[in-house]
């Protein structure tokens, strides 16, 4: 399996970060040993001063596909997780400041969370209204540290589905990182993490 992510994709993220609004998803791969899964400790790896966590909707493929049309897209989809991206982000801005490829920074071993999966029909209680309109927080200690809501997406995950498909054919269990919103910022040892989303605690693991 592979995990897709998307980088980019909510206007007050891009801007907290000085970055420019790209005119089609940015895409990056994490390889499959960077899954940390089943609220497994996180470790703050050695090459880093600076990880930034970025929580994220994430969506698992059901069905093979390339070249998917935004308007079947929702055929190979039918459960979401809650993630976190965890980015390098002095690896990274290193990496980026000489326009090299970013892979040491976000795909390195456990720099991908992903919850439990809960079926597309749990997305729909109280103000949570779908995939296109649901609502996800990341507590740090107790403390909501990131709100995110699907609605402010760039691109919603049909149309992420549509263009990471023309490039790398789905298979089934593929992971895609959707983006993380604004509130991004540093974990350090000791730190608990909490996901939650639309109104379900997702994870709970510790920093170490
Ligand atoms: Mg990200």
């Amino acid at each position: 399996m592979k995990i897709i992510c998307i980088g980019r994709n909510y206007d007050a993220h891009i801007r907290e970060l000085n970055n420019e609004v790209p005119e089609e998803p940015v895409i990056f791969i994490k390889p499959d040993t960077a899954l940390l899964r089943n609220n497994n400790p996180f470790f703050i790896p050695d090459f880093s001063n600076e990880i930034h966590h970025e929580l994220e909707l994430v969506v698992k493929i059901k069905k093979p596909g390339r070249h998917i049309p935004v308007a079947f897209a929702k055929d190979y989809y039918d459960e979401v997780a809650l993630g976190i991206d965890f980015t390098a982000r002095d690896v990274q801005n290193k990496l980026k400041a000489k326009g090299l490829p970013w892979e040491k920074a976000k795909g390195f071993d456990h720099s991908a969370v992903v919850s439990k999966f809960i079926p597309l029909s749990d997305l729909n209680s109280g103000e949570n209204k779908g995939i296109d309109h649901c609502f996800f927080s990341l507590q740090k200690n107790g403390t909501s540290v990131q709100e995110g809501c699907t609605a402010h997406m760039i691109h919603s995950v049909d149309q992420i589905i549509a263009h990471v498909s023309e490039y790398f054919s789905l298979r089934i269990g593929d992971y895609i990182f959707t983006g993380t919103p604004e509130g991004v910022g540093p974990v350090q040892t000791g730190d608990q993490l909490i996901g939650i989303l639309a109104g379900q605690t997702m994870f709970d693991f510790s920093v170490r």
